[in-house]
């Protein structure tokens, strides 16, 4: 199932994009929603999954309009410092 999934959710998900970026044009000019300092171009031209692609699917309740510089940046694991591990037994 999952590979079949993978497979269709391409063109849907391509779809679903565009869908997100048109009614972003429509409704913040095009804006990028995240719009985060010394990052943002300005313009949307992404859309960003705010909680995980893995928690949410496609559910546009959880996109976001975003230019790529932002989407990058967002996405972009955490890449100091590695977490923190509590010894739990001696
Ligand atoms: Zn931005």
């Amino acid at each position: 199932v999952s590979k079949a999934w993978a497979r269709g959710s391409t063109s849907q998900w391509r779809r679903l994009r565009a869908r997100v970026l048109q009614a972003n044009l429509l409704e913040n000019q095009g804006q990028c929603q995240v719009a985060l300092p010394e990052v943002c171009t300005g313009q949307a031209d992404t859309v960003h999954h705010t909680q995980g692609r893995a928690v949410t699917g496609d559910d546009p309740k959880y996109l976001v309009a975003t230019c790529r510089a932002c989407n990058l940046s967002i996405g972009e694991p955490k890449h100091s410092s590695p977490p923190h591990r509590t010894v739990s037994q001696w």
